[in-house]
């Protein structure tokens, strides 16, 4: 396993290079400065070996290895002198892997045999995708008028109940905060079946979606377990679709 401290070497020489790229210097910087309503990267699969990531540690601890990538962003863009860079953790940014080779491609038929891994599959769309807002940071008032600001990076949204400076109660005001929006469908592939793939980060644009198509997708099939269930619900975690286009007849 690559070390932490390899790893950071790593990203930090591949946001670098990254960088050098205009249109994805231009790019760097939006998120940077407008997260977390922006918050999607794409990042070079050919690129990020290039810099030194290790092909099996990204397959099977893609977490790990791209959560580094997020971690170095940060620091990252706070060398770059620009204005207004956002201050805290970019924890939700999403890092959106392209260009997979081959050997992602699922090898057997059980989506969950490969739970928190990255993977490649082709899927079909059982309906077209839905359009939802995601809460990136919540704002709590109280009665005084002050605000707290909560970053959410989970999908279990976390609250407070009383003020921090003035110990009332506090209650969510939507209009202070910050919303990122995402799309969500179901999809069906080789061992899942009708299972909701989340389509976070960038807002798609040019992406429609019918149902009946195929894409090609790149993501993290993952399940989300309730404090006192056993019994976790699959979705998947898409990082990068390719839709196939229509062959002409
Ligand atoms: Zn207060």
């Amino acid at each position: 396993m690559q070390s932490e401290t390899e790893l950071r070497a790593v990203w930090e020489a591949y946001w670098d290079a990254h960088y050098e790229d205009g249109r994805q210097a231009r790019r760097v910087r939006a998120v940077a400065t407008d997260y977390p309503v922006k918050r999607g990267v794409v990042v070079s699969y050919p690129e990020l070996l290039d810099a030194g990531v290790s092909e099996r540690e990204l397959r099977t601890r893609p977490d790990r290895t791209l959560g580094m990538g997020v971690e170095t962003f940060g620091s990252f863009v706070r060398d770059l002198d620009l204005d207004d860079v956002w201050r805290r953790s970019f924890d939700v940014m999403i890092l959106h892997v392209d260009d997979l080779p081959g050997g992602f491609k699922m090898f057997d038929t059980n989506l969950m045999a490969h739970l928190n891994e990255l993977v490649q599959a082709e899927v079909t769309f059982d309906g077209a995708t839905e359009r939802i807002s995601d809460l990136m940071e919540a704002a709590f008032v109280c009665t005084t008028g002050h605000v707290t600001r909560v970053h959410q990076p989970g999908r279990r949204r976390r609250d407070i109940d009383h003020c921090p400076d003035c110990g009332d109660p506090v209650f969510l005001e939507e209009r202070e905060s910050l919303f990122a929006e995402i799309q969500r469908a179901p999809v069906s592939g080789p061992g899942f079946d009708r299972i909701t793939a989340i389509l976070g980060g960038r807002r798609w644009k040019g992406l429609s979606i019918t149902e009946g198509d195929t894409a090609v997708v790149n993501g993290i099939p993952r399940a989300d377990f309730r404090e006192d269930s056993t019994h976790g619900s699959a979705y998947f975690d898409v990082l990068h679709v390719e839709v196939e286009e229509d062959l002409p007849f």
